[in-house]
């Protein structure tokens, strides 16, 4: 995600089954086969879903877990999506609630006595008929309600666009010798984390909306002022769609992946375009070949500056500055790389996407003169931001955390989150090219994202490509920056 703050001021008030390659190429991917059929008099949608899960873990499960997120919009939810400070730029219209009411769940046809439970209803618990061994499927249906409420959010509808973020029950990410993760929404950041999958979307919607979604539009029927769309996407960690009835599209192309912009307010949209595309080019030749033939920029009502999907990035509506606009466009984007292919508990190590990120859209200024955003100047704005906020933060808490690498609970605020994930993190990874060099920095990246495509991975992970790539010890380098014991620069 791209938080409405920029690094260029310090605001104080301030995201089938198929055989394939997920931890290994002889893993098998989960497949969801999800059919939406949404009503938009009661902006609620009606669900089957089938997974066929894959255990591709070493050991047997007897239970299941899926994340419920829509359940952190509910009436009463202890973790709120938003913090206090944006609650009026989310709920323009006052407070609204919505949720997942899921009905059924079955397996060979049988139902099944689910659960609900998680920290804050927010895991369904599937217990299974037989022991799932190593390697072993499982198809279970899952039949669900959703209410959507009406906030400027991933999951919610606006005055201008409905977005489905994290719609659906997504099957927790199990971690050998840890077990399955199911940590609870958070306001800040992007709570999420799921394994690479394949997916068959069909939604129906009515005629009058344009829709987005993630992969490829297989094809598109009208019956009765009804319009269902049905998209494929395949090797993906998640899905998404936007409906809105007031988009315009305009559409490029660029090494063999087609953009496309849907937009309803952008003085410029043939620039907003012209920063995906030359977004996806710039960071193809950077780390590597951007693997899926879609890409769709997405302007919505959205309270955070931007938020990253597989194949689609939701830019918000509210960012009235074009240049500003453009860098959410690039970082979303950036996302792609990191985050998408590349996967890690965004939860847990927030840093591993988002820093990357947030340092890779300085990498794509310093490649795209044009724009007229000096690399340079952003890092030396950076550095001014950060040191403003440790001066303030040390006066106001009389105490000091700067450690990236923490939970999205730890985080006392918003902006100490932003500054530690997003400024500081430019910052590391600028020093770090300073020391290394540019051309071990970029082979650096260029490896880590082969080696690690459509895996989640851990802080020693992405040390170790670095010193691989190197040849010398840069974990100390890491871990003092991570730990915060780099702190004035
Ligand atoms: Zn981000």
């Amino acid at each position: 995600m791209k938080k409405f703050v920029l690094i260029l001021i310090f605001i104080i008030l301030c995201p089938i089954f198929l055989f394939g390659c997920s931890g290994s190429s002889d893993e098998k991917l989960n497949f969801y086969d999800i059919v939406v059929e949404f009503d938009d008099e009661t902006k609620t949608a009606s669900v089957f879903q089938q997974v066929t899960y894959v255990n591709n873990s070493n050991n047997l499960f007897e239970t299941l877990y899926f994340h419920l997120y829509p359940n952190a919009f509910r009436e009463g939810s202890k973790n709120k999506v938003v913090s206090s400070a944006l609650f009026e730029k989310a709920y323009p219209n006052g407070e609204s609630f919505g949720k997942i009411d899921v009905q059924t769940v079955s397996i060979n046809n049988e139902f099944i006595d689910f659960e609900i439970g998680g920290d804050d209803e927010n895991i369904l618990i599937v217990p299974l008929l037989n022991e799932l061994f190593p390697d072993e499927t499982v198809v279970i249906d899952i039949e669900f309600i959703l209410s959507l409420p009406n906030i400027n959010h991933r999951f919610g509808f606006g005055d201008n666009a409905i977005n489905f973020g994290n719609f659906y029950p997504i099957a927790c990410v199990y971690e050998e010798g840890v077990g399955f993760m199911m940590e609870a929404y958070s306001p800040t950041g992007d709570p999420f984390y799921s394994d690479v999958s394949n997916y068959n979307v069909c939604v129906s919607y009515p005629e009058k909306f344009l829709i987005a979604g993630t992969g490829t539009e297989k094809n598109t029927v009208i019956n009765k002022n009804i319009k269902t769309t049905t998209f494929e996407a395949n090797m993906v960690r998640d899905f998404c769609f936007v409906l809105s009835e007031k988009f315009t599209v305009v559409e490029g192309n660029v090494d063999q992946t087609s953009i496309k912009y849907f937009y309803y307010d952008d003085v410029d949209p043939q620039k907003s375009l012209q920063v995906a595309i030359d977004s996806i080019s710039t960071f193809n030749n950077l780390f590597g070949k951007y693997p899926y033939s879609t890409f769709c920029v997405v302007q919505t009502n959205f309270v955070h500056g931007g938020m990253e999907y597989p194949n689609l990035v939701m830019i918000s509506d509210e960012i009235k500055n074009h240049e500003e606009y453009e860098y959410v466009i690039v970082h979303e984007t950036a996302h792609q790389w990191w985050y998408g292919v590349v996967g890690n508990n965004e939860f847990k190590d927030a840093w591993i996407d988002e820093s990357l990120t947030e340092y890779s859209t300085a990498l794509f200024y310093d490649k795209n003169t044009q724009y007229g955003v000096n690399y340079n100047e952003l890092i030396k704005n950076a550095t001014a931001s950060y040191k403003l906020f440790i001066e303030v933060y040390e006066k106001v808490y009389k105490e000091l955390d700067t450690s990236m690498s923490r939970s999205l609970e730890e985080f006392k605020t918003e902006p100490e989150y932003v500054n530690c994930i997003y400024t500081k993190g430019i910052i590391m990874y600028d020093t770090l090219k300073t020391q290394i060099g540019e051309e071990k920095m970029i082979k650096s990246l260029k490896k880590y994202f082969k080696d690690y495509s459509y895996k989640n991975v851990k802080k020693e992970e992405i040390i170790s490509v670095f010193e691989e790539v190197c040849g010398r010890k840069v974990e100390s380098f890491f871990v003092s920056w991570l730990e915060g014991k780099v702190i004035f620069i």
